[in-house]
């Protein structure tokens, strides 16, 4: 019996992607020697998504399964139900849009089964195509975060990869509810290769990420695989408090030798403030991971489904 292959493709209204992924996947896989399977999850879209997926699953109900989830999820959440539902020996990952080119599959396959990797990925050497300023900050993101995090997180890595049974049992374990996929892909290990390309444009459909939710996906990035964050804040406040408890000492001396005749209502005011904002952020800051813990002890479901086949 052939090994069997399961690519996960996360949708989120993408009525028009849905059987035009399927064609050019199914075309695709039947050429390779493997058994295959395109586990589609409907990430709750409010468009024609699903009955699109229902009509490529009558069609090919072999190659074809689907997860229906209950509402919008985010992509993470059906990263995660893919991971959990796909049956193959090796489990692939990819957008429906076509900006993860499918004829990069077969090379990838031929990394893992000839080479050796656990997990072969793709890497965009070039971001042509988007919007000059949400390049500048998506750089800016993976440089401060691999400058403070131990888990390495590749620049231009795209969620597109495919990996072994292996690798697929080993993120499983990490059942947490803040998911953070581009961080836990490499925190688990596994010999790792990224295959370049240049970007492109999505096929049908708009992107449904916009700047203020990139920065909320950085931000929970950066929460969930860095402490940097409260170390900074504990080293403000230690010098903070060395800086100002020499400055007492020096205004000690001051008075008891040569009397004090200052008057520093400015100076001090700015000292205040300085202080006072910076007690805010701190407060700021460590309320961020206390909320992230609070979402991990109420220990909900990642994903409730609707319908599975
Ligand atoms: N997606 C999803 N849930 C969401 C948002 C997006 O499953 O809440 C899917 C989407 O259908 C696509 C992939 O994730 O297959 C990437 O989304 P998109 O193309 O909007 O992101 P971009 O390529 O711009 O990063
Ligand atoms: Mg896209």
């Amino acid at each position: 019996m052939n090994e069997k292959l399961s690519l996960i493709l996360p949708c989120y209204n993408e009525q028009e992607n849905v059987p035009l992924i399927y064609d050019a996947l199914s075309q695709l896989l039947e050429t390779l020697p493997y058994d295959y399977e395109l586990l589609y999850i409907n990430d709750g879209s409010s468009d024609k998504t699903q009955q699109e997926i229902e009509k490529v699953y009558q069609k090919d109900p072999e190659h074809v399964h689907f997860v229906n989830f209950s509402r919008n999820f985010g992509k993470e959440s059906a990263i995660y139900a893919g991971l959990q539902n796909a049956s193959g020996d090796y489990v692939g990952l990819m957008d429906v849009d076509f900006q993860d080119p499918p004829e990069m599959i077969p090379t990838m396959m031929k990394a893992i089964k000839e080479e050796g990797y656990d997990m072969v990925g793709a890497r965009r050497t070039s971001r042509d195509g988007e919007p000059k300023i949400r390049s500048f900050f998506a750089r800016l993101f993976y440089k401060i975060i691999n400058k403070i995090s131990e888990t390495e997180i590749v620049d231009g890595a795209r969620d597109f990869r495919i990996m072994t049974r292996q690798m697929v049992d080993a993120l499983l374990e990490l059942s947490e509810y803040n998911r953070f996929s581009k961080g836990m892909f490499s925190w688990v290990g596994f010999k790792t290769k990224y295959l370049p390309y240049k970007n492109r444009d999505r096929m049908a459909g708009t992107t449904s990420w916009s700047f203020s939710q990139l920065l909320k996906y950085s931000m929970d990035g950066i929460i969930s695989f860095s402490e940097f964050p409260l170390t900074l804040l504990s080293w403000i406040g230690g010098l903070s408090f060395i800086a100002s408890s020499i400055a007492l000492l020096v205004i000690i001396f001051r008075a008891v030798f040569f009397g004090n005749p200052t008057s520093g209502w400015p100076s001090m005011i700015v000292v205040l403030l300085l202080i006072g904002s910076i007690l805010t952020l701190s407060l700021g800051i460590i309320g961020k991971y206390v909320g992230k813990i609070f979402l991990e002890v109420k220990n909900r479901p990642i994903y409730i489904i609707k319908e599975k086949k």
